[in-house]
């Protein structure tokens, strides 16, 4: 997969951020931008994650932290959502809005990317639950593919690997 050049893109108060998220990330410079001491982010483009894009994950939660902004994430991309629900301290300035995941179906085989609102489907989320879907192919019933754990364990603060 062609993950792209790392890119950050303003609409209004929305700051797109996309492409691979590793070293060369530019991520602490978006704090200045922040408002009303806070930040919102879009990840949905974002196509690739690595272990220094996410200490400069974490750098970003710590600098947040540190000027009492906080950064409101939407629509995460499902390789960064791994990395927030595993590493804690790359959450801590952070509240998750929505974020993708993909869900497969049992009778035909497609997978798909469904977002999910936290607000939305909090209570099921909660539960280590996950709506159920439509398929898109076949339209009978997809579901999350992978453990919960892996997207939802921000909402206890713990870790699925814990
Ligand atoms: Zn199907």
């Amino acid at each position: 997969m062609d993950r792209g050049p790392f890119t950050c893109k303003r609409e209004g108060d929305v700051f797109l951020v996309g492409g691979p998220i590793d070293e060369r990330a530019q991520l602490q410079p978006l704090l200045r931008w922040a408002t009303a001491k806070t930040l919102v982010l879009d990840l949905a483009g974002v196509t690739f994650v690595n272990s220094l894009g996410v200490r400069e994950w974490v750098r970003l939660q710590a600098a947040a932290r540190d000027a009492g902004v906080t950064i409101e994430l939407r629509r995460v991309a499902e390789v960064l959502m791994y990395q927030i629900n595993i590493v804690p301290a790359a959450r801590t300035a952070s509240v998750i809005r929505s974020f993708f995941a993909t869900y497969v179906c049992d009778v035909c085989g497609n997978e798909q990317s469904e977002l999910l609102d936290v607000a939305r489907d909090r209570s099921l989320l909660e539960a280590g639950k996950a709506p159920a879907a439509p398929c898109s192919a076949c339209g009978m019933g997809a579901h999350l593919s992978e453990a919960p754990e892996l997207y939802v364990s921000f909402l206890s603060g713990g870790s699925p690997l814990r």
